[in-house]
């Protein structure tokens, strides 16, 4: 059994009543520490990582607004190379979770909140749902965010990528994507990240690296000159290729419809959840 399926085995038992699900960690030695990237909202912070049955040493919690990753290079999408490479990390899951507001919140609806902290339009792209990620289903974007991991040039082979969803009020986990599965299987790059053309095919794995893209927002917004240009450039120059010319910016933000007005939902002030899977003691086991 691999650890998911034990965590999940436990997990959905904690929340059926069973007292007595749990995990022994020692007997998953190989496929930890998991790295979980979950929404930066503090419902969660009272689920994990006990909805997982993982004690926290070997819990590496990576957060952000939506639990979006906005491409295979992206910030978000480094730090989970890093936590591979450097803190030792086995497994990545991607955990979004029922009622994110991020996905609820309208393009309309965010500007308008940035605007009322003084935030001026001008100085935003054009596209703010491509710009920050925006999402209209949370099952969605947590497939999406997978299927970019799975494919970064910064994520080897031998890390399973899942995906999954969690009840916010439970604390139950749905198995969205499977990462043993799609660890086995490999399929090639996906059309969540295709289409960056003739250079992106002979970069192979960095096709879904759109310079322009890349450099909009941090040199508009974050006034940070990004290197990863001449980093590309150079990567393009040992293989040959002609990179493309950043595109103007008009054509950086393509207007795509925006999302559907979401319904107006009550705050609501759930009490701490129940799930409380064990972390069972190793006895010797492996
Ligand atoms: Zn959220």
């Amino acid at each position: 059994m691999h650890l998911f399926e034990a965590i999940i085995d436990a997990n959905h038992r904690a929340v059926a009543g069973d007292t007595d699900a749990g995990l022994h960690p020692a007997d998953f030695a190989d496929e930890l520490p998991v790295i979980a990237l979950t929404c930066v909202d503090p419902r969660l912070n009272a689920l994990f990582p006990n909805a997982l049955a993982l004690p926290a040493e070997e819990f590496i919690w990576l957060r952000n607004a939506g639990n979006i990753i906005t491409g295979p290079l992206s910030s978000t999408m480094r730090s989970l190379a890093l936590a591979c490479a450097v803190k030792g990390g086995k497994e990545i899951a991607i955990i979004g979770h029922t009622d994110c507001q991020i996905c609820t919140t309208t393009a309309m609806q965010l500007l308008d909140k940035l605007k009322a902290l003084g935030v001026e339009r001008h100085l935003l792209p054009e596209n703010l749902n491509e710009f920050f990620g925006m999402f209209g289903s949370e099952r969605q974007n947590v497939i999406k965010a997978c299927d970019i991991v799975r494919h970064s040039p910064l994520i080897g082979p031998k890390i399973p990528v899942h995906g999954f969803l969690v009840d916010i009020e439970t604390g139950r986990l749905e198995w969205i994507v499977n990462g043993y599965e799609a660890w086995q299987t490999l399929p090639g790059p996906s059309d969540a990240i295709k289409g960056a053309g003739p250079m992106a095919e002979a970069l192979g794995s960095f096709a879904a690296f759109n310079i322009g893209e890349m450099k909009f927002p941090e040199t508009k917004i974050g006034e940070v000159v990004t290197k990863a240009e001449d980093w590309l450039s150079q990567k393009a120059g040992q293989l040959g290729v002609k990179p493309s010319q950043p595109s103007a910016p008009a054509a950086l933000a393509p207007q795509v419809p925006p999302l559907p007005a979401a319904p107006v939902i009550p705050p609501k002030i759930p009490l701490p959840p129940p799930i409380r899977p064990k972390i069972i003691p190793t006895r010797g086991r492996r």
